[in-house]
C-alpha cells in the first residue's frame, strides 16, 4: 500500500486531483463524507455532539442542524475546540478503518486540507501539495459562491504555500488549465506512484 496525503489551500484543486487519481485506480478516502457520516442520526458521534451542545443543535427530525451548530462555534474558540475534540478522533478512526480495508497493493489518497497545520505529514508515504496562484484561487472560489472578502479571509487563516512546500514530496501547479493539471497527475503516477508501489511489492 502506498499512502498519499493530498493537501493544498482552499480552492487550490485538491478534489480535482483526488478525482484524477481515483480515475487511475487510487482509493480515495473522502474526509468530508466521513465527517458527515460520523454525526448521522443514531451515531455515537451525534449523541456526543448533542451531549456537549444541547438538543438545540438538532433539526425537528433528529438530524444535526449544521447552521445551529455553526452559529455556536463560530465566535467561540473553546466551543470549536470541544467540537473538534469530538469529531476529529471519530473521523480519524473511521478513515483508518477505510484505509485498513483497502487491498494491500492499493494506492490510498487522503485529502487532508489542514495536513500542514495539524502536523500530519509523517503519516504518509508521499505528501502531495496542490498550488494555484492567489488570483486564480480567488476567482475559482468566487465562482463557487464565496465573496472575495470571505475567500481572502479563509486563505489568510491557512498555512502559506511556503509552509506546505516545506513538507511536500511533490508539488502540482494548478494555475493553468484542467488538461495541464491532468498531465502533471499522469506524470506523477508514472514516475512516482507506480515505481513506489512496485518497490513495496
Ligand atoms: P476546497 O479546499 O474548497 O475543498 P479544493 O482544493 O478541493 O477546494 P477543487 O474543489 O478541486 O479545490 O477546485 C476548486 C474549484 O476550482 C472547483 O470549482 C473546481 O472545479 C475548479 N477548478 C479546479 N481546477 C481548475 C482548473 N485547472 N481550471 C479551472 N477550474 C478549476
Amino acid at each position: 500500500m502506498l499512502r498519499i496525503g493530498l493537501t493544498g489551500g482552499i480552492g487550490s484543486g485538491k478534489s480535482t486531483v483526488a478525482a484524477l487519481l481515483a480515475a487511475r485506480g487510487a482509493v480515495v478516502v473522502d474526509a468530508d463524507r466521513i465527517a458527515r457520516e460520523v454525526v448521522e442520526p443514531g451515531t455515537p458521534g451525534l449523541a456526543a455532539v448533542v451531549g456537549a451542545f444541547g438538543p438545540g443543535v438538532l433539526t425537528p427530525d433528529g438530524a444535526l442542524d449544521r447552521a445551529a451548530l455553526a452559529s455556536i462555534v463560530f465566535a467561540d474558540q473553546e466551543a470549536r475546540a470541544r467540537l473538534d475534540g469530538i469529531v476529529h478522533p471519530l473521523v480519524r478512526a473511521r478513515a483508518e478503518e477505510v484505509v485498513a480495508g483497502a487491498p494491500p497493493d492499493a494506492v490510498v489518497v487522503q485529502d487532508v486540507p489542514l495536513l500542514v497545520e495539524t502536523g500530519q505529514a509523517g503519516r504518509y508515504d508521499l505528501v502531495l501539495v496542490v498550488e494555484a496562484d492567489l488570483e486564480t484561487r480567488l476567482a475559482r472560489l468566487v465562482l463557487r459562491g464565496l465573496t472575495e472578502d470571505d475567500a481572502r479571509a479563509r486563505i489568510a487563516a491557512q498555512a502559506t504555500d511556503e509552509q506546505r512546500r516545506a513538507v511536500a514530496d511533490v508539488v502540482l501547479d494548478n494555475s493553468g488549465t484542467p488538461d495541464a493539471l491532468a498531465a502533471q497527475v499522469e506524470r506523477l503516477w508514472a514516475e512516482r506512484v507506480v515505481p513506489a508501489v512496485g518497490e513495496r511489492g
